[in-house]
């Protein structure tokens, strides 16, 4: 069978065990049970937003089982589970002694795409540590930019499920996917697929970076296309060596360089293609300008080609490459310009929540003043502090674990001025533009890229970076 056929599975009679009440066992449990399989749910919590939850579903016919999420129902024939669930926890050892597959939302979703008569539409995958949200939906730009029916789904907070099995027919899904759900995918065989670079996240629940790395690099997997790659991360290119595709597969990479053969890249402030060309030794196709990224940081131009080589390897045309990344705007709190207060610019990537992503975006900008911390996760600042040393103007602090910035600072750019603000209240954001602001000189820009998560101080990154853009505005009216 074709890897990208539909698969059917009779779940008349079928004993399937969900794992975890909640965004994707709360559909999954619904499916299942009007596809006639018997239905458990199991959940650890037994508060009383589960148990109105599982109300509902009781009243519908199925078993609901609250407050213990670990023992494996005896007849389970296969487990269903939610992403976020740990591997070592005990309902999956006792599932893989007792030989129950265990398939998480992802894998469920690609199981019954096509099982309600509709066209199953074909997968462009994307994956990696950061960058995912954004690529995905200048995938989905360019590929609606080409006529085609499509939608930006998964990881991104729309659910696959959903995608596949309601009305809206599509021609192609641009679908992120975390690590969490690759790892309970075994059989999910995207048209294309990118990983777009590897930092070390989320290793507690992976157990170690090769465990990481190999989730991740299941998005290649019997791709039929194109398994694309970032040329500067090559941790990334040796996945696809390691991947089993299909035959007449390639491994296109993207480069903010000149591309070689089989590779999109960047001359002279063009984005090209050199993969999906009819003479990839000698030609090169143009699709679109630096300037039509937008942001046109480095790392977002990174995106943009793996974006582009994804709908290059699905057959878009050039122009609908360039009129899709024109069309792109990025989420809010993603280097997000909020205002210029004199000469200087302020910028809220409140989502750099780790060091990895804070690289790139200090990376972008000349003179910064930085706008810092919160919750480490375990993280070192040696690397990202050394790399953007000659750039900092200035630096704020903020949150639990500044310390550990300051520390690598002092390590490492001593001569640069650092404020320690010691307070997490409401109005220590505002303090912290407006120290930022008296470091600032004209040209610079200040911004905020925590490299931390933001739980310390505020419910999430959203709320860092709208308390950030709002201390921004109120500068700038009385400036005005
Ligand atoms: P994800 O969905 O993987 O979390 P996003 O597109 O939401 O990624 O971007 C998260 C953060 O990562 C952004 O705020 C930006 O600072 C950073 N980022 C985006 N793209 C890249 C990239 N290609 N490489 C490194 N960092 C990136």
């Amino acid at each position: 069978m074709g890897s990208q056929e539909v698969s059917t599975v009779d779940w008349q009679g079928k004993h399937v065990t969900v794992a975890g009440l909640g965004v994707s066992g709360i559909p999954a449990a619904r499916a299942l049970h009007e596809r006639g399989a018997l239905v458990t749910v199991v959940n650890d919590g037994d508060d009383e937003r589960a148990r109105a939850q599982a109300a509902e579903l009781e009243a519908l016919g199925i078993t609901v089982r609250l407050g213990d999420g670990a023992t494996l129902p005896p007849s389970t024939e296969l487990v269903v589970t939610a992403p976020g669930w740990q591997p070592d926890k005990p309902l999956f050892l006792a599932a893989a002694e007792a030989g129950v597959p265990v398939w998480g939302d992802v894998e469920l979703a690609w199981r019954l795409r096509g099982d309600n008569g509709k066209k199953a539409a074909p997968w462009l995958a994307v994956t990696g540590t950061n960058g995912k949200t954004t690529t995905v939906r200048m995938l989905a730009s360019i590929l609606e930019a080409a006529g085609l029916r499509t939608a930006a789904v998964g990881n991104i907070g729309v659910s696959l499920l959903d995608a596949v099995l309601g009305d809206t027919e599509y021609d192609v899904l641009a679908v992120e996917l975390s690590s969490y759900q690759l790892h309970w995918a075994p059989s999910l065989r995207a048209h294309s697929a990118a990983v777009l670079n590897l930092a070390p996240d989320h290793l507690d629940w992976h157990g170690s970076m090769e465990a990481y790395a190999a989730d991740k690099g299941r998005v290649y997997e019997g791709n039929t296309v194109a398994c694309v790659y970032n040329v500067a991360d090559p941790a990334t290119e040796d996945l696809v060596r390691e991947a089993d595709v299909e035959e007449g597969c390639r491994a296109i990479g993207f480069t903010l360089g000149a591309p070689g053969p089989s590779q999109l890249g960047v001359v002279d402030g063009i984005l090209v293609d050199r993969a999906f060309v009819a003479n990839r030794q000698k030609q090169a196709q143009e699709l679109a300008e630096v300037g039509d990224v937008n942001p046109p940081a480095p790392h977002n131009i990174a995106n943009a080609l793996a974006a582009a080589a994804l709908a290059r390897a699905f057959g878009v045309e050039p122009a609908a490459v360039r009129d899709g990344l024109r069309a792109f705007r990025p989420d809010a709190h993603r280097i997000e310009h909020v205002a210029d207060i004199g000469d200087v610019a302020y910028v809220d990537d409140s989502k750099a929540t780790n060091t990895h992503a804070t690289e790139a975006s200090l990376a972008a900008y000349d003179s910064i003043v930085w706008i810092a911390g919160g919750l480490a996760k375990g993280a070192t600042f040696d690397e990202l502090v050394t790399g953007a040393a000659k750039r900092l103007r200035g630096v704020v602090l903020m949150g639990a674990d500044r310390a550990l910035i300051r520390e690598a600072l002092t390590r490492h750019a001593p001569e640069v001025p650092v404020v320690d603000l010691d307070r997490t209240d409401t109005g220590a954001m505002s303090e912290a533009v407006a120290r930022a602001a008296e470091l600032a000189r004209p040209g610079d820009t200040v911004l905020l890229a925590p490299a931390c998560a933001s739980m310390d101080m505020f419910t999430n990154y959203n709320k860092r970076g709208e308390a950030f853009a709002d201390a921004v505005r109120a500068r700038a009216d009385e400036s005005a």
